[in-house]
């Protein structure tokens, strides 16, 4: 537990210090703690900080975890792949989803949240690290893509997230943060303002993606620890 509130210091405090580099404002940044793998208590001891919402990349775990923690009032934020025939679970536990990649899966998501009476802010998932094994869509399909999500009325498309490249590169890393950046100048212009968020920055690389326009940081190791997966 106090490890668990002095990383979220230390992170707060690295947050705060890139913010003043890059001459913006911290309250321009949200820090999402990302709990995948981690049990209630971790999430327990993160909400006694003041965090209420939560990343998670898989609907399972956090269907599971939500449930947990129901009475306690913590919001989920799924941050990672989702197949079409598991998006009606989330109307019951999602706050946001930010791994929109695909428009058949906005229209699924769209009927279920409709359905429940709720909206959904989405965000659109890009591949700017062009490797294979990462989820999104292209730099050139994105402005396409968003066209096709007028019609969804339950979704609110409120900006764009991005896994930057997995390298120790700085240079390939900030080549990432760049092209989101510059993709939401491009739709800016193009729909007259909106897509505010910019879901980017993970614990190797968060200081980096404030200073390229960040909104939302998903840090998950600096904060509990390095992950241990259970051996299958
Ligand atoms: C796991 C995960 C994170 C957090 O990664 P860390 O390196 O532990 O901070 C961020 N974003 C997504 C999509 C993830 O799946």
């Amino acid at each position: 537990m106090t490890d668990i509130a002095a990383n979220f210091a230390a992170v707060e405090a690295r947050i705060a210090a890139a913010c003043a580099r890059a001459g913006r404002s911290a309250s321009e940044v949200r820090l999402l703690p990302v709990t995948k793998t981690r049990d209630a208590d971790a999430v327990r001891a993160a909400m006694a900080l003041g965090y209420r919402r939560f990343g998670e990349n898989k609907v399972q775990e956090a269907r599971a975890k939500a449930e947990e923690l129901a009475s306690e009032g913590a919001e989920w934020a799924i941050i990672g792949h989702l197949q079409t025939n598991k998006a009606k679970y989330l109307p019951a536990f999602a706050a946001e989803f930010q791994a929109l990649d695909s428009v058949g899966l906005a229209s699924e998501l769209d009927r279920r949240f409709e359905a429940a009476g709720r909206r959904l802010p989405v965000l659109v998932q890009v591949n700017t690290s062009a490797e294979a094994s990462k989820s999104g869509l292209a730099p050139d399909e994105v402005e396409g893509f968003v066209a096709q999500l007028a019609p969804f009325q339950a979704l609110e498309v409120a900006g764009l997230m991005t896994i930057a490249a997995n390298t120790t590169d700085e240079a390939a890393v900030r080549a990432c943060f760049t092209q989101l950046s510059e993709l939401q100048r491009r739709l800016r212009d193009a729909h007259g303002g909106g897509f505010d968020e910019l879901s980017m920055g993970m614990t190797g690389d968060f200081e980096w993606a404030i200073e390229h326009g960040s909104t939302c940081v998903r840090i998950g190791t600096a904060l509990f620890g390095p992950r241990v997966y259970p051996t299958a």
